[in-house]
């Protein structure tokens, strides 16, 4: 009897859109779900997006290759953007979509591509005193460092999180996690990180961060100086002195040039901590999660002995209160000289409240900082330097799935661009570990041209619907099972 020859099995076909370059099973999907084998072919699984404005809502999003195009006409002002337009690794491909249209009568040209970025990392912005590490601390996710604590700004802290030593220079975990949090960060997704000898954050763009399980509610409304430079008048004939805890700067009503400015007698008042200018205290305590930044839950710690002979007198009344008015407390001096909390009369609880309400809300901002001034470029011209000179020189604008992208001065295309400001889920990753950003080039079809671009390649967006989008891969075939 003769054997039963073996069912056909099926072909997987290889993705070579990034260097992992994967086989693909029919109907299945490679490493980053980005790309599938869709009867043989290597297909984008994400539909390209258009924005315009004459879709409802400003903008809409709506799928561009031919099997999902349903057929309504496209609007004049539609813009293609890079995401779900693939990519092009090893980059000597003309970008996946270069199409054509008139803006206000000029014939444009906009190079559409996803771009694979090894070279990567987000800058965090957190609105808060609270201290969340001291500069440099090591930033952890699930125990491995993704990035540091960078400066504290005004009523912020700053962190830098990914780059290319987080994500490729040290061990695999270190890699894939880095990778990870970086793309949820960049997608909108919270994510929770401790910092060395600190603090735990949540962070998620757009939403208030939360600190060691308290969300923030309030940034705070300037320094302790800057708070008694804005409020003075309105404590002046309401009590006798007015100090303002902040981590950075401590203010004193009666000593500050605010004060002086306005005739405020002097009270006596001593403050433990460095003294800058008159008014103006440094280092009062230790950062924290207490009044102003500091660790301070009893504010009266920061206070020395009162001087009779500098103004200090029996029933003297003293408001202290925090930079976001969340923490106040209002004292009387004794016979003593020591203070003894009162209840804060109405007439100040008017100011305490303006401070609040002066505040904005906390909130946690990224940003994504690539570099797209390497290989990707022979995606948009023969020359790549032109394209360099042509986005610095601000003849080629950068947008990144649509959004305003700030371009660093200097040599390369380093560029930064709000997450918040591109549609919901516009980043993916490739496991090599490295981010994947969409990204568009548009400039005059005249200017394209002059700068070696690939003129052969270029189509209208009805064209382009015409034809489809597909990846256009050589789908190299590998038999099954792999030998
Ligand atoms: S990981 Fe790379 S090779 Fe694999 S499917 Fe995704 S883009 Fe293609």
């Amino acid at each position: 009897m003769s054997e039963a020859p073996l069912p056909e099995a099926p072909e997987k076909i290889r993705c070579d859109a990034c260097p992992v370059m994967c086989y693909i099973a029919p109907g299945q999907t490679g490493a980053c779900d980005r790309y599938a084998n869709e009867a043989g072919r290597i297909t984008r699984t994400d539909p390209v997006i258009l924005l315009s404005h004459a879709l409802e809502g400003g903008a809409r999003i709506v799928p561009f290759a031919v099997r999902d195009w349903d057929g309504a006409p496209v609007p004049a002002d539609s813009f293609v953007t890079g995401i779900g337009s693939g990519t092009t690794y090893p980059d000597y491909k003309p970008a996946p979509f270069i199409v054509s249209s008139r803006i206000d009568g000029a014939d444009m040209v906009t190079v559409v591509t996803e771009a694979i970025f090894s070279y990567c990392g987000v800058k965090v912005k957190i609105d808060t005193d609270r201290f969340l590490g001291h500069e440099g601390a090591k930033v952890r996710v699930q125990g491995e460092v993704i990035g540091h604590v960078c400066t504290a700004e005004y009523g912020s802290q700053m962190l830098s999180l990914g780059g290319v030593h987080h994500l490729t220079g040290g061990s695999k975990a270190e890699g894939r996690i880095t990778c990870d949090a970086l793309l949820r960060l960049c997608n909108g997704e919270a994510v929770e990180m401790v910092v060395d000898h600190g603090s735990s954050v949540i962070v998620q763009a757009g939403q208030p961060p939360i600190v060691d399980g308290v969300p923030e509610r309030r940034m705070r409304v300037g320094c302790g100086s800057a708070t008694i430079g804005m409020f003075a008048v309105q404590w002046q004939g309401l009590v006798d002195e007015v100090v303002v805890v902040d981590d950075h700067i401590t203010g004193v009503v009666s000593e500050h040039q605010a004060g002086k400015v306005l005739g405020w007698p002097p009270t006596g008042i001593r403050i433990k901590g460095h003294r800058s200018t008159p008014g103006r205290y440094f280092k009062v305590s230790e950062p924290g999660l207490g009044w102003g930044g500091t660790k301070l839950t009893d504010p009266l710690e920061i206070l020395g002995e009162w001087n009779p002979k500098k103004g200090a007198r029996p029933g003297l009344t003293l408001l202290m209160v925090s930079t976001t008015g969340e923490e106040f407390a209002y004292y009387v001096l004794d016979e003593a000289l020591q203070p003894q909390r009162r209840d804060l009369p109405d007439a100040l609880r008017t100011s305490v409240e303006l401070i609040d309400e002066n505040c904005e809300a906390s909130l946690c901002t990224v940003l994504f900082m690539g570099g797209a001034g390497g290989s990707l470029r022979a995606g948009v011209t023969r020359n790549p330097v032109r394209l360099t000179r042509s986005v610095q020189g601000r003849v080629t604008r950068l947008t990144s799935g649509g959004a305003e992208c700030y371009v660093w001065p200097g040599g390369g295309i380093t560029f930064m661009v709000d997450v918040t400001r591109l549609p919901k889920g516009a980043f993916g990753y490739v496991p090599t570990p490295a981010l994947v950003a969409p990204l568009e080039f548009t400039l005059a079809r005249a200017d394209y041209i002059a700068m070696g671009g690939h003129e052969d390649s270029i189509r209208t967006v009805d064209q382009t619907l015409a034809e489809g989008g597909e990846y256009p891969t050589a789908a190299s075939v590998q038999p099954w099972p792999r030998r």
